[in-house]
Formats: structure tokens, C-alpha cells, sequence
């Protein structure tokens, strides 16, 4: 049985930490392919470089964040990203409504979506707050979208799963005020998990975080009386509409 984790960082995780020692552990577990983000240029090289020599799979996307300082990434890169074939998707990108420059963000949003149609990727969101004003922009793109770490309203939600998005389940959703949201992702069935993991959201004494993905799918089995390996099974099906690959 092989378990995804849909979204994290890599790239930013191993300037801290031995990530082959920690793949290869998590591989032995079952955690054995990453859709991983790059979000600054000194990400891309680590990409880069990696090789298949592991027992896991890393896929990555690029993007220009809408409220990350440290991301440094430019359009020229995304578009020389694309045209090398080296990304899986755009990503993450979106709209959050911590940055105070609205019309710009917006802006370089809508630049990205339509490089994403372009070179036909599928894109990373990351949306806190401006849900109506994404879901009004996204709406015009025949795009797949994975919607990562999503936490806001059911409303918003409900109205998201009108477009041709998947959704990741992270472990923000697993408090009891976000259950209803939770339930309405399982019951949509258009869900993966996620760590989201980077050196940031590393706890002290924490030895391998990349371990935290599988936690995260057996709270939300043990939760619902689920057995996991059909929420695994619901996921890598989710896994292969995306990326094109089995897992
Ligand atoms: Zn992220």
C-alpha cells in the first residue's frame, strides 16, 4: 500500500534535516511519493538533483506564493520550468488575504494561471480569505486544481468542488470546529493528504516529520471508523487523475 503526501517542501526541509535517511524511512512506512513545492530559487537546485535512486517518488511544482517572504522565484523561471517539462504543476499559488497589495497579487495570480493553461498543468492552490474573488477567477480555467491545506468555510468549500479541484486533508482539519468541513472532503471523495510540511513546522525532538502525512490519515480513519487503506485506495486514485501517474 503506498501512501502520498500531497503537499509539502522538501527542498526547504532539507536544509535542516538528511532527507535520504528520512525518505528512506518513510518509504519503509508506506510513505512513498511526494508532490513537493518549490518556492524559492535555491529549491530548484535540490529538485534538480535528485535522482531516482531512491524507493521514492518526488514530483514537483513551482510558483510564485501570494504570502511567503522568502519566495524569490520569478516568472522567467516558472516559464523555463515549463518549457524543460521538469514541474508537475504550477504551485503553489493563490490568493491570501494576509498580503496588503491585492491588484498586484492578483495580477502575477492570473499570470501564472494562464502559463499553467499554456503548458496544460495542472496548479497548486494556497487561498485564505478572496474565496468568491478566487473562485470567480478560477472559474474561467478548464484547469485541475489541488487545493491545499484548505480551511475556510463549507460554503466556500461546497462552491470550490464546482471547479475540477481535489482537496488536501492537513492536519488543521482535524480540530473538532472543522469536522463538517472534514466530513464534506471524505464525502466528496476528491481528497489527498498532506504534511505540509517545512524546516518551519519542525517540533522540537521531532525525528522524521515526514512520517506526519500517515498520522494524519490514521486520525482521520480512527475518527470516522474508516478502514485506511480505502481512504489509500480513494487517494491514489485522486493521486493519478492529477499527476498522470499511479502511485
Ligand atoms: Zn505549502
Amino acid at each position: 500500500m503506498k501512501i502520498c503526501d500531497a503537499h509539502c517542501h522538501l527542498a526547504n526541509l532539507a536544509e535542516i534535516m538528511p532527507l535520504p535517511a528520512l525518505l528512506e524511512e518513510a518509504a519503509e512506512r508506506g510513505i512513498t511519493h511526494f508532490l513537493s513545492s518549490a518556492l524559492r530559487k535555491s529549491d530548484l537546485s535540490y529538485y534538480k538533483e535528485l535522482t531516482d535512486d531512491t524507493q521514492n517518488k518526488v514530483l514537483y511544482s513551482a510558483g510564485i506564493h501570494p504570502f511567503f517572504e522568502a519566495c524569490d522565484l520569478e516568472y522567467a523561471d516558472l516559464e523555463e520550468l515549463c518549457q524543460r517539462n521538469l514541474i508537475w504543476a504550477i504551485g503553489e499559488i493563490g490568493l491570501d488575504r494576509g498580503n496588503p497589495e491585492y491588484a498586484v497579487m492578483e495580477d502575477i495570480f492570473v499570470r501564472q494561471l494562464d502559463l499553467a493553461m499554456d503548458y496544460r498543468l495542472p496548479v497548486v492552490l494556497h487561498i485564505v480569505g478572496y474565496q468568491q474573488q478566487a473562485f470567480d477567477i478560477l472559474r474561467s480555467y478548464p484547469i485541475k486544481y489541488l487545493i491545499h491545506g484548505y480551511a475556510g468555510s463549507l460554503q466556500a468549500f461546497n462552491t470550490f468542488t464546482r471547479l475540477d479541484s481535489y482537496f488536501t486533508i492537513s492536519e488543521r482539519i482535524l480540530k473538532e470546529d472543522k469536522h463538517d468541513l472534514l466530513k464534506a472532503m471524505l464525502k466528496s471523495k476528491r481528497f489527498l493528504f498532506e504534511s505540509d510540511i517545512t524546516q518551519y513546522y519542525v517540533k522540537e525532538g521531532e525525528a522524521n516529520p515526514l512520517l506526519r502525512v500517515k498520522a494524519v490519515l490514521e486520525e482521520v480513519a480512527e475518527l470516522y471508523r474508516i478502514d485506511p487503506t480505502a481512504l489509500i485506495s480513494i487517494q491514489a486514485a485522486n493521486y493519478q487523475a492529477l499527476t498522470g501517474n499511479a502511485l
